[in-house]
């Protein structure tokens, strides 16, 4: 067992994020801060990033209309600096499906080459129309394809380096992806928006999981759910205020 160590980095901020896009027909109306997480992994062979943050604010607001916060302390080059981690020396990411808010600023790491699953970059090419605005795709550069030429195309599940494994878990999107990290305290799992809060893989009376709003199968989607948990001790979520209470995991 590998034993790497898991630090979630925040990117920027959704403000008055409306809590019932990520918790499927509860909280409407209820308005929650939301980060946008990026994980860094370290204690193995080389740092690792999951997921690559979101772009600017003011092209956020632009493109989606979202009010969004993003301050020095989000600052991704110095919290990796803070880490001893340079840039230029991240070779390897992975994200965790194709939506603006998981893709954006690959250009920090020039060296990187990204791991994505093909049924993510199938469907980020022609995404349903209700979803093509999670992918910009009536943008002329949608983020994702700012990455084009980047992609490590994987088909269902890889490790990637020792300890860290993709696993396929169709359910926020078609193709996307968990990240299996395998620390000194058992497996956890990255993953990504499938679990936004932490509520949502606790459930509620009734509800073994709670699926976020966003899915195009719910069958799919609580599959994925059903696999996950034979998969990990520990499940993380992409956008919880309350994964930053710990500096890192285990
Ligand atoms: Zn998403």
């Amino acid at each position: 067992m590998a034993t790497w160590r898991i630090v979630p980095l925040d990117a920027g901020d959704f403000l008055a994020f409306e809590k019932s896009r990520f918790t499927y027909q509860r909280n409407v109306g209820e308005k929650i801060q939301a980060p946008c997480l990026v994980w860094l992994l370290l204690g193995g062979p080389e740092p690792v990033l999951v997921d690559l943050g979101p772009t600017p604010p003011e092209e956020a607001e632009r493109v989606h209309g979202w009010a969004m916060r993003r301050e020095p302390r989000h600052d991704l080059v110095a919290q990796l600096k803070a880490h001893r981690v340079n840039p230029e020396d991240v070779e390897t990411v992975l994200v965790t499906h194709l939506h603006w808010d998981h893709v954006s600023n690959a250009h920090l790491f020039p060296r990187a080459r990204i791991y994505v699953q093909r049924r993510e970059l199938a469907y980020a090419a022609a995404p349903l129309y209700p979803q093509r605005g999670s992918y910009e795709a009536d943008e002329p550069s949608p983020p994702w394809m700012r990455n084009w030429g980047r992609y490590v195309v994987l088909d269902g599940d890889r490790e990637v380096v020792p300890g860290v494994t993709a696993h396929l878990l169709p359910g926020h999107t078609p193709g996307s992806q968990g990240i299996g990290v395998e620390t000194a305290d058992g497996v956890y799992l990255i993953a990504g928006d499938n679990v936004d809060l932490f509520e949502n893989w606790e459930g509620a009376p009734g509800l073994p999981h709670i699926p976020g709003s966003i899915f195009v199968n719910l069958e799919d989607y609580l599959r994925s759910f059903a696999r996950m948990e034979t998969l990990a001790r520990f499940v993380l979520p992409s956008h919880d205020m309350r994964v930053l209470e710990r500096p890192e995991y285990p």
